[in-house]
This record gives structure tokens, C-alpha cells and sequence, in this order.
């Protein structure tokens, strides 16, 4: 029996720099997944993990 998730609506990843939502999939080094935002060419592993529907909280970029 699979384990259903009770939400709705895709997962988007958002950039920790902008908070946009162009990030794509660089691949997999070392650090481990490696996105690349397309807004502010931020490259790292993290990112955040959201919502489509939820508006992603407010960031502090220092
Ligand atoms: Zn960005």
C-alpha cells in the first residue's frame, strides 16, 4: 500500500536568493543535487521546497 499525501498541488522549488521559481536541475556533484536559478544564476543544493499554491515566505538575503 503506498503512502498518499494528503497535499495538493505540485511541489515547486524556489531559489534561497530571489525566490524564484526558475531553478533547474544541474545535476549531481559532491554537495549532492545542484540546481541552477535562472533569475539570479544561483547554483547550490539548497533550495526551498514549497507549495505551487502556498507563497513562499519571506527571505533575508544577508
Ligand atoms: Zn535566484
Amino acid at each position: 500500500m503506498r503512502h498518499r499525501r494528503p497535499r495538493k498541488g505540485k511541489r515547486v522549488l524556489r531559489c534561497p536568493q530571489c525566490n524564484s521559481d526558475h531553478l533547474v536541475y544541474e545535476g549531481a556533484l559532491i554537495m549532492g543535487q545542484v540546481y541552477h536559478c535562472l533569475d539570479c544564476d544561483y547554483i547550490g543544493s539548497f533550495v526551498i521546497e514549497t507549495d505551487e499554491a502556498e507563497p513562499a515566505p519571506p527571505l533575508k538575503t544577508e
